[in-house]
């Protein structure tokens, strides 16, 4: 079976979990602040919060950003669901905007009908590893006073051009942009995220809400030569990332260009592979962005039924995945409007697939799955006729 994804894990990164293991020291230490120093540097960011996964990362972000209940926060229902949920957890309703056809990421030109006097953020997503446009929203959210949160879960080592320069997506260009080291992603702790912020004060407060709220980190309190009490000073969370995570975080972390570099080859090797089938659309990369290519999705020709050509590729030894998901199809969101529709979101999410792709994938594997796409097309557009 050639699988969705497979980390890239070696001696590295076992070593490192067993140093960890034999310091004595296993949560909130000093490789979680060493990770946190070398994942700001990586991305250019005055700071960096690691947390426990990318959903506790959005939630942290969210209420650091002033989101209460009420509230209304603008983004794109074409995410995983933790997107829209931890808008829930603020207790606000999120308000969905439609995507681009073409790079399936917020379209900028919908975001301002979106706004309300109850607007108090915008959290818009780099879906897939794919930058969406950070100048144009970047934009509106500065001219309408509301903070910027960017969904980085799929992006870490993604590039935008901004001001004519190349920069990692993280910096961040907003106020928070938020990371998950989930396996599923191509830089993994097992679980695990990070937010980048560019305030110090913002960052305080977020390295205590992970824990707490707290008012003394561990690791000051174990190094003090004379007893400190902490206090709890307002509601906090435990979405502590351990040291073991995050040790192995720093060996993936040198190991991401690397990664990138191969992700961006393969995914080329599939754009050829690929040509040629008709009505097939491979994705669509902006010359103002480099995609980490954290997934590779493909549009079907018109006439092909996604599951019906998903269960041609299980059958002949390929993992596939359905496109990215729409929230509000799901019943938490329904529930909450139940006529609503986004004509893009939903023709994508019905017509995408998700194929292979991984750093150590062989020539002949990617060959095997392009032969097999092809073929599955074409049973599909049979059946079709
Ligand atoms: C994976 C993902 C998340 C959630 O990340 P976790 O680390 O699993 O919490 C959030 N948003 C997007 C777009 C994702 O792809």
């Amino acid at each position: 079976m050639i699988p969705i994804i497979r980390p890239w894990l070696d001696a590295g990164e076992e070593e490192a979990a067993v140093r960890v293991l034999r310091s004595g020291w296993i949560t909130q230490g000093e490789e979680v602040a060493a990770f946190e120093r070398e994942f700001a540097a990586f991305t250019n960011a005055p700071h960096a919060i690691a947390v426990s996964s990318c959903t506790s990362a959005l939630h942290l972000a969210l209420l650091a950003a002033g989101v209460l209940p009420g509230d209304e926060v603008v983004t794109v229902s074409h995410s995983f669901i933790a997107t829209a949920n931890s808008i829930r957890y603020c207790g606000a309703d999120p308000v969905f905007v439609d995507i681009c056809p073409d790079t399936y990421n917020m379209d900028p030109s919908r975001l301002e009908s979106a706004f309300s006097p109850r607007t108090r953020a915008i959290l818009c997503v780099h879906q897939l590893g794919m930058p969406c446009d950070l100048s144009a929203i970047g934009e509106i959210a500065r001219r309408r006073g509301v903070p910027l949160i960017e969904d980085a879960a799929c992006a870490i080592g993604s590039e935008i051009r901004m001001d004519g320069v190349w920069q990692k997506i993280g910096k961040p260009h907003g106020d928070f942009a938020c990371f998950s080291f989930h396996p599923r992603k191509i830089l993994t702790t097992g679980d695990g995220g990070m937010i980048t912020c560019t305030d110090s004060h913002q960052a305080a407060r977020l390295r205590r809400l992970r824990q707490h709220a707290m008012s003394v980190a561990d690791t000051v309190r174990h190094r003090a030569n004379e007893i400190i009490f902490e206090t709890y000073d307002e509601l906090g969370f435990n979405y502590r990332m351990t040291d073991i995570q995050a040790a192995i975080g720093r060996e993936q972390l040198k190991k991401l260009p690397q990664i990138v570099q191969r992700r961006r080859e393969l995914a080329r090797n599939y754009q050829h592979l690929l040509a040629g089938i008709s009505g097939l659309r491979t994705p669509h990369e902006p010359e103002w962005v480099r995609s980490n290519f954290q997934s590779y999705c493909v549009r079907l020709p018109p006439d092909c039924n996604q599951k019906g050509v998903q269960q041609v590729l299980l059958d002949n030894g390929v993992a596939s995945r359905r496109g990215v998901m729409c929230a509000h199809r799901e019943e938490h969101y329904r529930a909450l409007a139940p006529e609503f529709s986004l004509t893009y979101s939903e023709q994508v999410q019905d017509q995408t697939i998700i194929l292979p792709l991984y750093h150590d994938m062989e020539r002949t594997e990617q060959e095997h799955v392009a032969m097999v796409v092809r073929q599955a097309c074409a049973v599909e557009m049979d059946w079709g006729l």
